[in-house]
């Protein structure tokens, strides 16, 4: 039975009026909506993919002559707008309820990243050569529509931060949300569009058709107004945007390792590791998903992170039963992605202790917590004789996936063979896993880390094609 307390009621409130608030300030389109939700056309939400492109195809042509000033505008408005406090907690509570997945308090931080930590026009950059043959320049220039997929695990995390990359460079985007988020998908597309096109831009930069599906998304693929795929998701439709014709970046899965040698400082690689694979139920793509450690400091790394919010199984039989609850096959079974490590222990019928963050077990390297990508509080301990064995064992886990690794240490060298053989987009030494996309680290936010196809943390500049103008013989001033 739950207890009601006066800050729940205040916040039950709170979320109630907020909401009506949202809902009187969404405007209702003339002609009927297409959604119960009362979002349509006129927030640039339309009732097919054809209709979307074409929207946000005439919403680039009236981009295309507005100033770099008006470009700086609206990244402005979209990071106000997703950083206003109450558009904020309601994309937190909404993806938390909508997609069934991750936490509150660290949607939060990861939506205020994306709002805040994401570049704007100012990484769009000229090269230039001059010389007796005149000046010659390579411009960034936008590619025109740009399809972008977005996942359910980070679905306004990615929204936002896509949204300002793309627009900073000039295009217009058509999203194609994962349908679980769609509802959300929808209100934040119609929300931004409302503040993009107050600061005087055209209307729709941002478009969507309302009911994402996989017919919908193949059918974005496929339209010829659509220059550019952006695939944020799985190995299936990151393959899909690849053999779609069209060019393509694709920002895959990933498995990430964290390493602990006997040289690292133990207590803070335990609580690094537990913060960095328990934010939002280890939802990130980047998320630690299997520890090696190795055997000198596997114990002392056992303790430490018990004391820091690890609940470690050391009963087989318990482990079998929380593999059981949630691998289904060789997959991880999809009600039980981004749920808490108490949530999954209540699952099998365990009462965690208050504080616990995230379940742990010393596995064989060849245990399926290891190989998949489980997207959830459950990680794995394997144990190494040497830091050699721990990174080829590493470099196994990750699958050539080339996305992201951790490690613990502070032998330079070792930190050096790592970060080359491993070959990953993301290598965070020392830190959580989440220092690697802006968050406590140095460097900007990205929620679209394209590996497979070598981008990169993408930005502004990703989305931008290189132009080269050639002025012959003259306003060479040397
Ligand atoms: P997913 O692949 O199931 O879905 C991603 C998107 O693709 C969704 O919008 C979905 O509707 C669409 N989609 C999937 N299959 C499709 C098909 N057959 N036809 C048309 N559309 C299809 O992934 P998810 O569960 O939403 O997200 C989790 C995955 O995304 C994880 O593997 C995670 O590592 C990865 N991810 C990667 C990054 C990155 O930047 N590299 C970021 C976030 C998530």
């Amino acid at each position: 039975m739950t207890t009601t307390t006066p800050e729940s009621v205040e916040r039950i409130v709170a979320s109630v009026v907020g909401e009506v608030r949202r809902r009187l300030a969404t405007s209702m389109p003339a002609d009927g909506c297409c959604t119960a939700d009362g979002i349509g056309p006129d927030d640039g939400v339309y009732p097919t993919v054809d209709e979307a492109v074409e929207a946000a195809h005439r919403a680039w042509t009236a981009y295309l002559p507005r100033s770099m000033r008006e470009r700086a505008a609206v990244v402005a408005a979209i990071r106000a707008t997703a950083t206003d406090p109450a558009n904020l907690e309601y994309m937190a509570e909404q993806a938390v309820i909508q997609t069934g997945m991750g936490n509150v308090p660290d949607k939060i931080l990861k939506n205020k990243a994306a709002a805040l930590g994401t570049p704007g026009t100012e990484d769009l950059t000229t090269d230039a050569w001059s010389g007796d043959g005149g000046l010659t320049t390579v411009e960034v220039s936008p590619y025109g529509v740009i399809g972008a997929i977005a996942p359910t695990t980070n679905p306004t995390e990615t929204i936002i931060n896509n949204a300002i990359g793309m627009l900073a460079a000039g295009n217009a985007v058509v999203f194609s949300p994962h349908p679980r988020a769609a509802a959300l998908s929808r209100w934040l597309v119609a929300v931004l569009n409302r503040a993009i096109a107050a600061t005087g831009a055209p209307e729709h930069l941002l478009t969507m058709a309302a009911e994402p599906s996989i017919e919908n998304t193949q059918a974005l693929m496929r339209h010829p107004l659509v220059r550019l795929l952006v695939a944020t998701g799985g190995p299936g439709i990151v393959s899909m945007v690849l053999s779609s014709g069209k060019k393509a970046i694709g920002a895959g899965a990933g498995n990430p390792p964290v390493v602990v040698d006997q040289t690292a400082d133990v207590k803070k690689a335990a609580k690094d590791i537990v913060d960095g694979a328990s934010f939002d139920n280890n939802l990130p793509c980047t998320s630690e998903k299997e520890v090696i450690a190795v055997d000198a400091i596997a114990d002392l790394l056992r303790f430490y992170m018990t004391t820091f919010g690890a609940f470690e199984v050391r009963d087989a039989a318990l482990l079998k039963a929380i593999e059981a609850l949630v691998m289904d096959g060789d997959d991880p079974r999809a009600e039980w992605i981004g749920k808490s490590a108490t949530a999954i222990l209540a699952g099998v019928g365990v009462e965690a202790p208050a504080g616990t963050r995230v379940i742990t077990a010393v596995t064989e390297f060849e245990h399926p917590f290891v190989q998949t990508e489980m997207l959830m509080p459950v990680l794995p301990i394997v144990r190494a004789k040497d830091v050699d064995e721990a990174i080829q064992l590493a470099i196994k886990a990750e699958h050539g996936f080339r996305h992201t690794a951790v490690m613990h240490s502070t032998n330079v060298d070792a930190l050096t063979k790592m970060a080359k053989l491993i070959q990953t987009t993301v290598f965070v030494k020392n830190g959580p896993s989440y220092a690697g996309i802006g968050i406590g680290g140095e460097g900007y936010t990205a929620f679209t880390i394209a590996g497979p196809t070598g981008e990169g943390l993408t930005s502004a500049r990703t989305y931008a094609r290189r132009r080269r103008c050639v002025l012959v013989g003259g306003l060479n001033v040397r």
